[in-house]
């Protein structure tokens, strides 16, 4: 595995790679979540690019930029363990310049759901992943579904950008408890693990009302927030979207998605189901 750390080796090294290459971009305290990415991006690719950074502009001012987990010494071993060919892990000085061109999100998708809550996030997303893509010229990119808003976001970004890359969701990854994976979990206490398992299993019941043909957003909206006020936790959100990430009242298959944000202790928490 090659480790890159600048911005000048990242352009030289890739101009070499011939073949198929996959990108994966990360913040780095890597889970079996970033891990099901890099094989899905090995599987497809002959070259398999991962990046860490914790990137400084989506994170608002109240968040936790400086407590976020760090650790990039075991990150770099399971990297070299999955196969990953090239590990980018630059400095914030590097990537970011004075002055800088930004794009925002687009209104309808940018600004509900996580960016009510954090209405600069979509525009350092987009920034990052932008000069990411442009330093790694993947073929395919790879995220997650758990960041559900994230990659349809980014997947409307390659389209009105003309960008030649194709934006993979992958599925959600969860730990055995059923909670989804999330470099974040590590701030729960153990009383809050056991009192945020209430999201899977709202997730869990959705699902199964909706496999035994309830299709009515409303009835269904209204299980999972009893099950979600039943353990006490704040839900920022818990309703049905389309893909353009437009309220839907009715479920309709590969179209629907259910997206869940709620805080425990004080650790928000994403989960979603895609339908
Ligand atoms: P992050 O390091 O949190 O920025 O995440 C990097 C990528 O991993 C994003 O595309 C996330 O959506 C994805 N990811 C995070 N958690 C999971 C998970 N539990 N399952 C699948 N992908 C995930």
């Amino acid at each position: 595995m090659q480790l890159i750390s600048d911005i000048t080796s990242l352009r030289a090294h890739r101009a070499k790679i011939k073949g198929k290459v996959g990108f994966v971009a990360t913040m780095g305290a890597l889970h079996d979540g970033h891990l099901s990415l890099i094989e899905s991006a090995k599987k497809d690719n002959d070259c398999t690019i991962v990046s860490i950074f914790v990137n400084p502009t989506q994170f608002g001012a109240n968040e936790d930029f400086n407590a976020y987990p760090r650790n990039l010494e075991s990150d770099k071993a399971l990297c070299e363990q999955a196969g990953v060919d090239v590990l980018f892990a630059p400095l914030a000085s590097e990537m970011y310049h004075y002055d800088e061109i930004t794009f925002n999100p687009p209104k309808k998708m940018g600004y509900i759901l996580e960016g009510f809550d954090r209405p600069t996030h979509f525009a350092g997303v987009i920034q990052v992943v932008l000069k990411l893509l442009c330093l790694t010229k993947p073929h395919c990119a790879y995220f997650g579904q758990k960041d559900a808003q994230q990659v349809l976001i980014l997947q409307k970004m390659a389209y009105d950008l003309f960008l030649d890359v194709q934006i993979i969701p992958c599925p959600i990854k969860r730990d055995k408890d059923g909670l989804a994976l999330s470099s974040r979990n590590i701030y729960l206490s153990a009383q809050e693990r056991k009192q945020a398992l209430c999201i899977p299993r709202a997730i869990e019941s959705i699902k199964a009302r909706i496999q035994a043909g309830e299709q009515s957003t409303l009835v269904l909206e209204h299980i999972a927030q009893e099950i979600l006020a039943k353990e006490g936790v704040k839900v920022f959100y818990a309703g049905f979207y389309n893909y353009a990430l437009e309220p839907i009242a009715r479920i309709q298959k590969a179209k629907s998605l259910f997206l869940l944000a709620a805080q425990v202790g004080k650790t928000r928490l994403l989960d979603n189901l895609w339908i």
